[in-house]
C-alpha cells in the first residue's frame, strides 16, 4: 500500500530548524512577531487560534491574541489592524475567517499591509503569486507543495488536478503547481465527467469539505494524493479522501489528522521568520 506522507513529523522537523533561525533573529535583536484577530466564538476558529499561538510559544514567535465579540463594527477592527501595522514588534497579521456577516472580509484582508500579510490573502500577494515574484505564499498550499516535494517526485511535467476552487485552497494550490512547471486541472462543483480527470492525475489535491468524497475508483494506480480536508464526523476528524480505500491504489497519501493541517501552521510561521528577516535588512 502507499507511502505514508507524514505531515507532523515533517512539520516537526522544520519547526527545529525553525526554532535556531529565531534565536538568530533574537541575538540580532529582532523577535518574530505575530497578531491573530479572533472575531466571535465559532469553535474550529478557537481551535485553529490556540494552535497558531502554541506553535508560535514552541517556536520562539513573540504572538499577540485580539479577541472580539461577534458583534464588533467593522470600523472597529479596522481600526485593530491600522495599530497592528503600524507596530514594530509585530511581523504577521492573521484575521481567522470566517467573520461574522456585517462585516466585510475583503475590506478586512485589504486593511493588512502587505508587508505583514502572512496569510498571503491580500490580492497584492495574490496577484504576486500569480506572477511569480517573490511573496507571502498561502500557507496551506504552500504547506501542500512542500509535501509533494517530500515524496521526491518531480513536479516538473506532471499533470496536478485540483479538485476544488476556493480562493484559500483550491485556486491557490493550482497556482503554486503551475508556477513549478506541472499541468495543472480544476475540477469543481460543476465540474462533468470529474473521474476522467481525477483518473489522469499524477497529483490529486482534494480540498473539497465533503468526507470521503475522493474513492479508490477515482485514482490512478501510483498517484500522490494530497488530502486537504477538515471534516468532522461524530466527533472524529477525517478528510475527503476515502483513506482505507485509496491507500491501497495511491503511491503515496497523505493522513488526516497529521497530515496536511500541521504543515499550514508550519508555513505561517516560516512566512512570519521571513517577514521578521525583512525587519532586519531594514
Ligand atoms: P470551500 O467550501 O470554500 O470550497 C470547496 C470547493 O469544493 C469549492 O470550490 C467547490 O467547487 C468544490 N466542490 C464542492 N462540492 C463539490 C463536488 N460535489 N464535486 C466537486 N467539487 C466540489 O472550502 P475550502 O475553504 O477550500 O476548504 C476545503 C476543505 O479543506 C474543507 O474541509 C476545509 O475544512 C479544509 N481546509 C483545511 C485546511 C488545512 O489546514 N488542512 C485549510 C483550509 C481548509
Amino acid at each position: 500500500s502507499a507511502q505514508l506522507i507524514n505531515g507532523k513529523e515533517l512539520a516537526s522537523e522544520k519547526r527545529e530548524s525553525m526554532k535556531k533561525e529565531v534565536e538568530m533573529l533574537k541575538e540580532q535583536g529582532v523577535q518574530p512577531g505575530l497578531a491573530v484577530i479572533l472575531v466571535g466564538q465559532d469553535p474550529a476558529s478557537e481551535t485553529y487560534v490556540r494552535s497558531k499561538h502554541r506553535a508560535c510559544e514552541n517556536t520562539g514567535i513573540h504572538s499577540v491574541s485580539i479577541k472580539l465579540p461577534d458583534t464588533v463594527s467593522e470600523e472597529e477592527l479596522l481600526g485593530h489592524i491600522d495599530k497592528l501595522n503600524e507596530d514594530d514588534a509585530i511581523d504577521g497579521i492573521l484575521v481567522q475567517l470566517p467573520l461574522p456577516k456585517h462585516i466585510n472580509e475583503d475590506a478586512v484582508i485589504e486593511r493588512i499591509s502587505p508587508k505583514k500579510d502572512v496569510d498571503g490573502f491580500h490580492p497584492i500577494s495574490v496577484g504576486k503569486m500569480m506572477i511569480g515574484q517573490e511573496t507571502f505564499l498561502p500557507c496551506t498550499p504552500h504547506g501542500v507543495l512542500e509535501m509533494v516535494r517530500k515524496t521526491g517526485i518531480e513536479v516538473s511535467g506532471k499533470h496536478v488536478v485540483v479538485i476544488g476552487r476556493s480562493n484559500i485552497v483550491g485556486k491557490p494550490v493550482g497556482q503554486l503547481f503551475l508556477n513549478e512547471n506541472a499541468t495543472v486541472t480544476y475540477c469543481h462543483s460543476r465540474t462533468q465527467n470529474m473521474q476522467k480527470h481525477t483518473k489522469d492525475a499524477d497529483i490529486l489535491i482534494v480540498a473539497v469539505g465533503i468526507p470521503n468524497f475522493v474513492k479508490a475508483q477515482d485514482v490512478k494506480e501510483g498517484a500522490v494524493v494530497i488530502d486537504v480536508g477538515i471534516n468532522r464526523v461524530d466527533g472524529k476528524l477525517c478528510g475527503d479522501v476515502d483513506f482505507e480505500e485509496v491507500k491501497e491504489v495511491a503511491g503515496a497519501i497523505t493522513p488526516v489528522p497529521g497530515g496536511v493541517g500541521p504543515m499550514t501552521i508550519t508555513m505561517l510561521l516560516e512566512n512570519t521568520i521571513q517577514s521578521a528577516k525583512a525587519r532586519v535588512r531594514s
